[in-house]
């Protein structure tokens, strides 16, 4: 997209957002690109690297029943990003939320970024990296023990082996049915898509902006 049609677009974003008080924000890995943790369909993103499996494969619940080692080679390797800072995305939605603009964020990210932002009303439909639980007697693990364990992460209490409090993707469908669902919901007039690629929901709205989403949200009130 030209950087002056992109420039248009984001001024109407920022007229659209100063007349608003009820935004509501869905987002997903491209939200959290610019904070350096890769996303599963860029060029540069999880498909394109050394896994055997894709990744909603290895971050099934039946991959992790079958191959714990293996999903925890994946998932030290590429979700545990926990040195991970908010980017200008994560922080403008923080802004809007403390201004009253922003009612929620809604988001697939299990990094926890939104809330290291100061976004108190998130709704994480996938989970977060930061909530862990034996499997066997249900004791609360953070974020820092999972990484401090390399291999299966095992409870210090009763042994049990530990599971990402994670509802992660189980076949290709759920990538695309939560957000399709949800947008359906949307009845107003200004549904804005910001995404570096095209979407299937594309035609569906109003404002489509082609850019990373970092650099446009730095440029709103
Ligand atoms: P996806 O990988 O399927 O798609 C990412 C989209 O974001 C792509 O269309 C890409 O063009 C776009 N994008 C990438 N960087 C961008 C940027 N800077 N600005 C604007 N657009 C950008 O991601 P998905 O739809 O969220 O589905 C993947 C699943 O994997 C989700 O369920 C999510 O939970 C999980 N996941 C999470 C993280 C995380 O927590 N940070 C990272 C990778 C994957």
């Amino acid at each position: 997209m030209e950087s002056q049609e992109v420039e248009e677009k984001i001024k109407t974003l920022a007229k659209w957002v100063g007349e608003s008080q009820n935004i509501v924000f869905f987002g997903g890995a491209g939200v959290s690109t610019e904070s350096g943790i890769p996303d599963f369909r860029s060029i540069d993103g999880l498909y394109h690297q050394k896994y055997d499996f894709p990744p909603e494969t290895i971050l099934s619940h039946t991959f992790f029943e079958a191959h714990p080692d293996e999903f925890y080679r994946f998932y030290h390797d590429k979700m545990l990003c926990l040195d991970a800072k908010p980017n200008a995305a994560h922080k403008k939605l923080t802004q809007w939320e403390r201004d009253g603009r922003l009612k929620a964020v809604i988001t697939q990210n299990i990094d926890g970024l939104h809330q290291a932002a100061g976004s108190r009303n998130v709704l994480e439909l996938h989970g977060s990296v930061h909530r862990n639980y034996c499997q066997k007697c249900h004791k609360f693990f953070d974020a820092a023990y999972m990484r401090a364990h390399v291999g299966i992460p095992r409870c210090d209490t009763c042994g049990g082996v530990i599971k990402p409090d994670i509802l992660i993707v189980g076949g290709t469908s759920l990538v695309v049915y939560p957000a399709a669902g949800l947008i359906r919901y949307y009845q107003g007039k200004k549904l804005v898509l910001i995404n570096k690629g095209t979407t299937a929901y594309d035609q569906d709205a109003q404002l489509v902006i082609s850019a990373a989403i970092g650099k446009v949200m730095e440029q709103l009130p």
